[in-house]
Formats: structure tokens, sequence, C-alpha cells
């Protein structure tokens, strides 16, 4: 029997870029010698982007659609995606045609001689600007050399997997703070890398800001890591020596410490900007840790269209 592959797509106000990735999708699927699916998932856009598939799923019963109550952000739409996929085989990947899709029959290869696991690792990135490709490149050292999973650098949200690393998915790594592919670089198994050319957006804007960005950073850095909860001893440990080593001076030399109301002003300041450091940072894992407790679900879907539910896990925290 042939095998099916799954395609999960995020959408988030993609009106301009659907068409074409559409059109472009099921030229090359239906080239592959898999059977396939195509799962949009509709991340609560506000524009016509729901009307667009809805259209495609009436014509065309290869393509499921997965309408979230609300935005529930791109990482969750990937999970939403997984859940639902019926395929031997999964691709993830961006609705702008910045993932390309020639890339698909090289992927199913790789699938059918084993693989569980591919990595798409860009090697040029047309799309974006210089500031974001090094803040990319930064995260991935800081990340690295924070905790001891090894973290590919330039891996993106464009990845493969196959049956067994689906089920680790669908059932594990169900943390409310997710970093997808992190996770996929780290569950083991049979794992290779393809390497891509990332092509420009099609049209619209990244939906992602650097605010958010830098919060899915320091997320994944207090997901991956708990180096940063020890800052509090190293810092505690540096203060108590400098106290000690300005005591020694005092009394050996007799002088005194430099004396001064400004001197005392900016120790003072420095110590409450340490201290709130790490306060903050141990806020940030408290707050990963309210999020997990509180057990929300990843995502709430309001409707689907032909997905059928029969043996498709449901559960969705
Ligand atoms: N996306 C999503 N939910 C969001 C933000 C983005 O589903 O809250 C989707 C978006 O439609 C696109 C993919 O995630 O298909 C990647 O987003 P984008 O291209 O804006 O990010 P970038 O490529 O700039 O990192
Ligand atoms: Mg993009």
């Amino acid at each position: 029997m042939k095998k099916r592959l799954t395609i999960v797509v995020s959408v988030y106000n993609e009106e301009d870029v659907l068409e074409q990735f559409y059109r472009e999708a099921v030229d090359i699927l239906e080239r592959v010698s898999w059977n396939w699916e195509l799962i949009f998932v509709n991340d609560g856009s506000t524009d016509a982007s729901r009307k667009i598939l809805d259209i495609f799923a009436d014509q065309d019963e290869h393509i499921k659609l997965i309408n979230f109550s609300r935005n529930f952000g791109h990482e969750a739409a990937m999970i939403a995606g997984i859940d639902y996929s019926a395929g031997e085989g999964i691709i993830c990947m961006d609705a702008d045609m910045q993932h390309p899709l020639e890339c698909i029959p090289d992927i199913v290869e790789k699938l059918e001689e084993g693989y569980e696991v591919i990595n798409m690792v860009r090697v040029s990135n047309q799309s974006s600007g210089v500031i974001k490709n090094i803040t990319s490149t930064m995260f991935y050292k800081v990340i690295n050399a924070l905790s001891n999973v090894e973290f590919e650098g330039n891996a993106s949200d464009f990845f493969a997997i196959g049956p067994k690393a689906a089920e680790v998915l669908k059932k594990n790594y169900r943390e409310k703070n997710r970093f997808l592919r992190g996770y996929v670089q780290n569950i083991g198994f049979h794992k290779t890398i393809l390497k891509y050319d990332a092509h420009a957006r099609a049209a619209g804007k990244s939906k992602y800001s650097i605010r958010k960005l830098f919060q899915l950073s320091v997320n994944t850095i207090i997901c991956f890591s708990d180096l940063p909860l020890k800052l509090g001893i190293i810092t505690g440990i540096i203060v108590a020596l400098s106290g000690i080593v300005l005591l020694m001076y005092t009394l050996v030399t007799r002088k005194g410490a430099p004396s001064g109301y400004t001197t005392i002003v900016v120790a003072l300041c420095f110590m409450f900007a340490l201290l709130f450091i790490v306060i903050g940072i141990i806020g940030e894992y408290i707050a990963i840790l309210f999020a997990e407790l509180k057990d929300r679900p990843i995502y709430l879907i309001e409707n689907t269209k032909n997905i059928k539910m029969d043996g498709i896990k449901r559960e969705n925290s």
C-alpha cells in the first residue's frame, strides 16, 4: 500500500500567498509517489485566509482544514497539524513560500530511506534582514552554551518527521511553552539534514515581531536550560568575594575604602540591579511553571474540514 505524506502548514493572515502556495504545492505533491494530505491550520486569521482555505477544502478532499478559535501562535498550529495528521511522514512548513516546495521530493526520498527526523537547514537567507540573521546566529550560540542539548544553528521550523517521531510529539513534549524545532532535534532517532535556500517571502509581511522573537528566545532558553537559575549563586559568590577583598584592603592599608556619596550610590545601584535581574530570571521560570500548572490547552479548535476524527488523537494538553 502506498504510504501517505502529510504537509502541515500554519496560516496566520496569509491571504496574499495562499493561492500560490496551494497551486505550487499540489503541483509538486501530484508528482510524489506517496499519497498525500495537506493540512492547513488557520491560526485565527482575521483576513480572508479562512474563506480561501474553505474553498480549497470544499473542492479538494486532500486539503484538510483546522480552524483555531483564536490566534494561538505558530508552534501551537504546528502541534495541532501533527496531532491531526494521518501520514507516515509529516512535513511542517510555512505558508509564505520561504520554505521551498521543491524540497519535498528529496524529503520523501529520505523518509523512504527510513529517517525519522529530517532537519532542513538554511544555507542562505535572502528573506530576513541582517539583524534577524545576526540575532538568530547569536541565539543559537547562547542556547548551545547554556544547555547540554546540541542545537543545529540555522535550523528552521521547516522539518520532516517519520511515524516514530510523530508519535513522540503527539504523546510527549506537550509543554505549554514549546520550541518544536528544538524537540525535533533532541528526541534522537535516525536523523539527517537537508540544506535549502530560503526564498524571500512571496507576499505579506513577517508575523514575528522582534518582541515576539525575543520572547520566544527567552522561553526557549528557560525550557532547555536551568543555568540562569544558578546565576543568583554565582552573583552572590562574586559579590561576597569583592566584599572580602575590600575588607582586606581596608584593614591592610588602614586608609579605609574610597569615601564619598557617589561610591556608595554607585555600589548600591549596582547591587540592586544584580538582585533584581536575578529575581527577574526566577520570575521567568515561575511564569513557565505557572503556565504548566494551569494546564490550559495548547490550542482550541473551532471547526475542521475533511478531517475524519476516528483514531486521531484529540486531547490537546
Ligand atoms: N504564523 C502562525 N501564527 C502566528 C504567526 C505566524 O501560524 O501567530 C505562521 C505564518 O502564517 C507563517 C509561519 O507561521 O506561515 C511563519 O511566520 P512568518 O513568515 O511570519 O515568520 P518568519 O518567516 O518571518 O520567521
Ligand atoms: Mg516566513
